[in-house]
């Protein structure tokens, strides 16, 4: 599964719609200070699922919107689409019969972001396994941020841990356990109450 192309569109820096194509191997990047090298990176992040706005260097999920300058306004909207082309069908298994696919994140101000996978919505945990499970998510190891090598250092072994199960994609199944666990409870509590209305029944 290769990423191919990055489209942002009121995206941070990036006000005007702008495509990165990406090709087989090595992609560069490069450019002056303040030029939006990181802001491209974080739309990758952020397509992929990335729900801290604090790792996106904002105080709010919002301020990744176009903030506007002091020659053009402000955006109320925002979004990223990452093309993958999955030709060699290594997408884990759910996605494998899609040759190619488009996932697209977009953020209205003050109404929160939808997802939508080759033109269909899905919830955002969708999107996450999907990048989760191809060990290619939004806290991918393969995504080295600025300060991350030194985070890395000086990180407690259970955040080292977590980045080794990134990298080995298993981090989704953190995720699904957690789902089973909270859906097992409430069958649960269901199973009481019933226990109770028999009880009253009888
Ligand atoms: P460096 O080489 O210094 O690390 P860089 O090329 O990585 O820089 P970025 O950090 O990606 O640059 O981009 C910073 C620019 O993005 C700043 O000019 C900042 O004002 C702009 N920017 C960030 N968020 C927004 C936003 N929401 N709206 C408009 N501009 C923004």
């Amino acid at each position: 599964m290769d990423f191919t192309r990055l489209r942002l569109s009121g995206f941070k820096s990036f006000v005007d719609p702008t495509e990165l194509v990406i090709e087989k191997g090595l992609t560069g990047v490069v450019g002056p200070n303040g030029c939006g090298k990181s802001n491209l990176l974080e739309a990758l992040r952020w397509v992929m699922g990335e729900n801290s706005a604090k790792s996106m260097r904002g105080s709010g999920m919002d301020d990744v919107i176009f903030a506007g300058t002091d020659s053009r306004p402000a955006r109320n909207l925002a979004e990223v689409t990452l093309s993958l082309d999955n030709a060699d069908r290594t997408a884990p298994s759910a996605f494998n019969d899609e040759l190619q696919m488009e996932i697209s994140r977009r953020i209205e101000r003050e109404s929160g972001s939808a997802y939508r996978l080759n033109g269909k919505d899905v919830r955002a945990k969708d999107v996450q396994l999907l990048f989760a499970d191809a060990s290619t998510g939004a806290h991918s190891p393969s995504l080295v941020s600025q300060g991350r090598i030194g985070t890395l250092i000086n990180a407690k072994p259970k955040q080292r841990r977590a980045v080794l199960e990134e990298a080995a994609g298993i981090s989704g199944l953190h995720s699904r356990r957690k789902e089973a666990e909270s859906k097992l409870r409430s069958a649960e509590n269901n199973l009481e109450r019933l226990g109770d209305v028999e009880i009253q029944l009888q």
